[in-house]
Parts: structure tokens; sequence; C-alpha cells
């Protein structure tokens, strides 16, 4: 029987690939990978992009070739047999980057083409490429005596198991919990649609009531809409203490963080940085932790005074409803209350507008008109019944890029939403390669004979995953290593997926994307005119949250001593003394469960979606200039960002685009917090 995962060329065998297919096939590239490497090393011929870039390249693509669609699986589908097999090979392949990004062999051969004749007369792409390995090698330590080699490689091998096991954690902290209902009474206040669905799920656990968990379209409908106290403050206790010392010890994620912050410390510091920020910026638009902070403090200055406003809004309108203090179960509640009393209209109003099928068939006809291309459903073998698979077409009807969706919440699939490389654009000499994006998301699934039903927030973040997906789909760089998203500066990622989102916001968009799911009817107008008059409801209380998450994790990577005798849990709450409107109960575990900067890529990076924000802000400007579905603005757009990926910085990108640099102006207006607003 042949590997599926080893095919090395079209599409994932979704239907094929078993969890006994993992070892041997990643062995097999591996052993592989390690005899190029050997090869490469050890020629004595002087190196060139053909004889030595461009077989790491094709190497290294076979390589995600067969491990992206094991990550993805992992992700959506997991089990205790695919887990086991991703967590084994996961700890093989950091072994095997670590030791590529520290082979001193492979630093002096690109060294020795970065200063080469042949260097200027390589693409500018390619120069990009060479420029980008010399600067990761010295990241990855390629300049450290043996001795601190060897520690360094032992922290990327820790760091790398300590990451998987904290989302594990939080995975399984999140799917270990549920409360089961079963007094009606205590239901009060719910909506129909998360009634039925939490009485779904106690029959498919056989019992007999309403069963509630910590996934989001089980939890946040109780936040939000349960009139019952009790009930909301026991879900709030466990979805903000999960992971923690507060539960099964097995899955307490405290000290992986502060093992985690220790090693990144000593990482940062065996390659002469200061602290870990540091080194974390090294490859990001901004330049230094202070900028970063510099950037913060701004925003919070500018929010700060709309946020207590917010907060004092917030409590005045608690009290009318017979709430002395507001617990931190209560803020989502009598906010959802008082939006509804200011602006009359909920989200599980809107949400009856819009069906999946609207919300999508709204999301092609955006991204057909500005972009000037064709989506259309398309054939390819699935992980689950609910995924599907579509293709993308040019002006001239030819295929230039595909993706798959996946959308409904289920067990066994990670929360959250994201976009994920399948396959990455590339010319090859047997012609051009596609690509190939995951959309992910964890949207309620369908009820019933009815269609699923999104929010707008859902809509949202559906625009949102979409732009990053056109960032990596209709990218034509044809080297590898910076195609796409690939390449592309942490903190200007979420310009294209932000910048999406915009449009969310437009009459002209939004009322062709909705249909009442009983009547069939658009959106009314007067409906539209109180969400836009909503959509800036509590901006400062949301801006001050995002200040709150985003300078934890800069101090905690930047100031904080993670020898010392403070702890993450004390930074969190100086930082949110200084920036938070609402102060979360002492037990509030925030940080357990907070994947981004503990097992995803965000370390002293979550500032960037805000700093990202402010460049989709800018860029959609344009659109509001040239008008919102302008053909012109989107082939600028496209030309300028879209398809030149990682292959040139992302200021570089945006003043090709705009025209000038980035400025603040356009997000501050958007937000309702220009000067002299409030
Ligand atoms: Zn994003």
């Amino acid at each position: 029987m042949s590997n599926p995962l080893l095919s090395g060329q079209g599409l994932p065998q979704f239907d094929q690939i078993k969890p006994e297919h993992v070892s041997p096939a990643i062995d097999a590239l591996l052993a592989e990978g390690r005899k190029l490497i050997e090869t490469l090393a050890t020629t004595e011929t002087a190196p060139t992009w053909e004889s030595f870039a461009l077989p790491l390249e094709d190497h290294s693509e076979k390589l995600s070739r067969a491990w992206g669609p094991v990550g993805h699986m992992n992700a959506v589908v997991n089990t205790p047999e695919l887990r086991e097999a991703y967590n084994d090979n996961l700890t093989k392949l950091s072994a095997y980057y670590s030791d590529l990004s520290q082979d001193e062999r492979l630093y002096q051969k690109f060294k020795g083409i970065q200063s080469s004749d042949a260097f200027s007369s390589l693409t500018a792409t390619q120069q990009k490429i060479i420029n980008n390995e010399v600067r990761d090698f010295k990241l990855g330590g390629a300049e450290l005596p043996e001795d601190k080699k060897a520690r360094y490689k032992e922290i990327a091998k820790q760091l790398s198991k300590l990451s998987s096991q904290f989302s594990d954690n939080v995975l399984d902290a999140t799917n270990d919990y549920s409360h089961l209902v079963t007094n009606e009474a205590e239901l009060s206040g719910l909506p129909a649609d998360a009634i039925e669905a939490a009485k779904a799920a106690a029959e498919e656990n056989n019992q007999q009531g309403w069963l509630f968990t910590l996934h989001f379209p089980s939890y946040l409908p109780v936040m939000q809409y349960a009139d019952n106290q009790a009930l909301r403050e026991t879900l709030y206790r466990a979805y903000s203490t999960r992971a923690s010392e507060f539960g099964s010890s097995e899955l307490d994620n405290t000290p992986l963080i502060a093992n985690i912050l220790k090693l990144r410390d000593e990482e940062a510091k065996l390659l002469d940085f200061a602290n870990y920020a540091e080194s974390s910026l090294a490859t990001k638009m901004a330049d230094t932790p202070e900028q970063v902070k510099d950037f913060l403090a701004t925003l919070a200055k500018r929010a700060k005074p709309f946020a207590k406003q917010d907060m004092a809004d917030l409590k005045a309108y608690g009290k009318t409803l017979g709430f002395d203090a507001l617990k931190a179960w209560d803020i989502s509640y009598v906010s959802e209350k008082l939006r509804q009393e200011k602006y009359a209209f909920s989200d599980q109003e809107v949400k009856q507008y819009l069906p999946e099928n609207k919300v999508k068939a709204g999301l092609f006809k955006v991204v057909e008109t500005i972009f000037g291309v064709q989506i259309t459903p398309a054939e390819a073998p699935i992980w689950h019944e609910n995924a599907s698979f579509y293709q993308i077409n040019n002006a001239q009807g030819q295929a230039i890029a595909y993706f798959y969706f996946d959308l409904y919440a289920r067990k066994g699939k990670r929360g959250g939403a994201w976009m994920d490389e399948c396959i990455t654009r590339r010319k090859t000499p047997a012609g051009i390669e596609l690509p190939v994006a995951y959309l992910t998301c964890n949207f309620s699934a369908p009820v019933g004979n009815k269609p699923a039903l999104f929010t707008h927030d859902e809509v949202e973040t559906f625009f949102h995953e979409f732009g990053h997906g056109l960032h990596h789909m209709l990218t034509q760089v044809d080297e590898y290593s910076v195609s796409g998203i690939k390449g592309v500066e942490w903190d200007a990622v979420e310009l294209p997926s932000q910048f999406m989102e915009n449009f969310c916001w437009e009459w002209e968009v939004l009322k062709n994307m909705t249909a009442h799911v009983e009547t069939g009817k658009p959106l009314p107008r007067e409906l539209f005119d109180k969400m836009l008059a909503a959509k800036n409801y509590q901006a400062g209380m949301q801006t001050a949250r995002q200040i709150e998450f985003a300078l934890f994790d800069i101090r905690l990577h930047s100031e904080f001593d993670p020898n010392g005798k403070q702890t993450s849990q004390d930074v969190i709450e100086q930082v949110r003394e200084e920036v938070a409107v609402s102060i979360p109960p002492k037990w509030n575990r925030f940080q357990n469960g907070f994947s981004h900067i503990f097992a995803g890529g965000y370390a002293a990076g979550y500032y960037s979606y805000k700093w990202a924000e402010v460049l989709s802000a800018d860029a959609y400007s344009l659109f509001e200039e040239l008008g919102v579905l302008s053909e012109e603005a989107g082939t600028r757009f496209k030309t300028e960002v879209l398809e030149q990926g990682g292959s040139r910085t992302a200021m570089e990108s945006f003043v090709a685009f705009r025209g000038r640099e980035p400025s603040m102006d356009a997000l501050l207006r958007h937000n309702g917090m220009s000067e002299g607003t409030m």
C-alpha cells in the first residue's frame, strides 16, 4: 500500500490518510532531507540558486505537503491516535528544523550566494529569499559556538513541545467540561436556537435536559442572554479558569507558562538580544519593544476616555436592571441588554437574516467584483462531511487557486477561526502549482432543517479569514518561501484580513447577502442603520481590552523577569490596573488559555492586530474615496499587496498601493474615536 502522505503532488487524499501513515511518511522525508542537506553542505563547487537554494525549497515544499494535512486533521478531526502521531512527529520535525536552521555549513553557502557576483542577476524575489535565510540563520543560532548551539537546540525542542501541550490542555479542558441544566426555568432569556442546541447536546450524551459547554456557540449565548445569574457565573468561572490550577492538575497550564517564558528569555539572551521581544521583532515591521509600547500608549490615551464612558454607561444602566455592582459574568449580559435598548435590535434578530448560503454568495460577489475573479464549487477528497471545496478562476476563466471550507463547531475540532496554507503557489519546471487554502471556522451548525445562521460578528470573522485566504491564494509570486503569506511580517499579516471586514459594514454589500430564514425578506434598511449606529458600541472598552492583551504580551516578553519573584498573573493584574476599565475576579486565569502567545505565533506580537488595523483601515479608505466596489481600487490592492506576498517588505507594498505611508486617522475615524467626537 502506498502512503497517501507521500504523493508529493495534487490535493491531499483526506479520505485515505490514517494516523499510521504519519510516522513512516515523516521518517522517510526527514531521512531524505538529511541526505540532501549532507550532499549540499559538502559539495565543493560554489553555491548558486539552482544548485543549492532551489533543492532546499523543493524539499521544504515536499515536507509541507505531507505534514500540512496531518496538522490540519489534528486540528479539525482530532482523535487520540492522530494526536499521538502528531505529537511524536512534531518532536522529530522540530529537531530537524532546528538542525537545519543551525547548520553552519548551509549558512556559509547562503552567505556565499549573497556575496557572489551572480547575486545581482537573481530576481528580486530570489534575493529576498537569500537575505531572509541569512537573517533567519543568525536568529536560529547559526553563529553560536558549539556548546551554546546545543543548548539553543534543546530550548527550541522544549518550547515546541510545551506549546503543543499548552494548546492540547486548552482543548481538553474545554472539551472535558459540560454543565447540565435540568430545570427549564433556568433557561429563561436564552434564544430558542441555543436552547435547541443544548437539548441536542444532552441527547447526544444520553442525558435528559440541556447541556452547555465551553465551546463558543454554546458558551456565548449563555453569557449574553441567560437571565439566571448563577448559570452565567457557573459557565464564566469554568471558562475563565480553563487549564488552570482550579481544574485537573494534568491540564494546568500555569507551570507551562512559567517554563515557556524562562526558555524564551534564555533563548533570546543566547542570541545576544536583551529580551525575547527584541528577538521576536527582528522579523517584524515594528523595530523595537519601545516603539510597540509607544504605539499602544498612544492608542490607549485616545481610547481610555471612551472606554471609561462606556463602562459608566453600562454601570448606570445595570442599576436600572437591579445590578448594584456588575460582576464579570454580568458584563456581556447587561451589555447586550443595553445595546438592545439603545439600538433596539439583538444579534439574534440580525442572525435570522444571515443564512449561510446568502452570506457565502455575498462574500464571493465582493471578491469577484473588486478582484475580477470567479468562484465556483469543485470536487476534492475531504476530512469531514461538513467540509467543502471551491475553485477560483481569473477573468480569462483559468483556475488560479482552490480552497476548503469547514465552518461548523464540533467535538474534536480546535476552537476559533483560521486560514491555513494547504498548497503554496510556485513555479516549477512542470508549470505553476496553484495555491490551496483551508478556511476553518466554528460557527453553529444547522439545527433541524433550518440552514446555518450566522451572527453579524460571525460574518465579519468569515470575511476576515477569507482575507487571509486571498493573501495566500491571489499571490503571483513564483518562489515558494515568499509566496502568499509566507515571508510576510507578522505584524502586517492581518492587513488583508481586517481590510475585508470593512465590506460587512457597507449597505451596498450587506443588503444583497441577507434573506430572512422564514420570510426570505432582505434585511430592512432601518435595522441596518441601527447596526451601523451600534457598530462602535463599546468601541472604547473593546480597544482597551485589546491593548490590555497586547501590553501584557509585550511586557511579559520585554520587562518581566521570568526567573524573578513575579508571576505572569502579577503582570496581567498590573496591566489591568493601568488600562482596563473593568477588573475581572482575582481567580480569572485568562492567560492560561491565551494560546495566541503561548501556543501560536503571536508571542511579543499580539499588538499586531491593532498595528494591522491601522494599515487595513487606511487601505480601505481608498475604497471610501474611489467607491466601495471600485475595481480600480481593488486591482491596485490586488497587484500591490495581495499578489506581492512576502516578496518585498509590507511597508514597500503599502506605499506602492496607497502612494504614501500609513496614517492612524482612518482607524480612529472608523472607531468613532476622532478628536472631538466624544
Ligand atoms: Zn487574522
